[in-house]
């Protein structure tokens, strides 16, 4: 079973942010910003695409979790990110929204 799903299911504990029907959100053990909040779908899907392609209920909630977080972390402007690949920076092969936020942000990003 990956890291995540060890996490979604409990035996990794982890303080949780945010619970919902089909996502969970905990602080990222390496943070990238003052906030570093990542949210993940409780059942596994590779990445984003994969979740794309079989479940809107739970992208839905992936992006009203990032919501409500971001309200309650106090950011008025934020970043989300899923790297989608490891080209693209994806190490954990287990969909998740990062939310970062609490200082200012490049573009384009490294
Ligand atoms: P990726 O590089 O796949 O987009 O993001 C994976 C993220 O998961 C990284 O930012 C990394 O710091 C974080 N991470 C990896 N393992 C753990 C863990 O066991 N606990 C937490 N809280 N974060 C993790
Ligand atoms: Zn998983």
């Amino acid at each position: 079973m990956c890291i995540f799903c060890k996490i979604a299911g409990g035996e990794i504990p982890a303080q949780f942010l945010y619970e919902s029907a089909k996502v969970v959100a905990f602080r990222d053990l390496d943070p990238q910003a003052p906030v570093h909040i990542l949210v993940i779908p409780r059942d596994h899907f590779e990445n984003a695409a994969e979740l794309a392609a079989a479940d809107s209920a739970t992208i839905s909630e992936l992006f009203t979790a990032a919501r409500e977080l971001a309200t309650s972390e106090g950011l008025d402007g934020y970043r989300i990110a899923f790297n989608t690949g490891a080209s693209a920076g994806q190490s954990v092969f287990h969909a998740h929204l990062h939310l970062l936020g609490g200082r200012a942000f490049a573009w384009p990003p490294g």
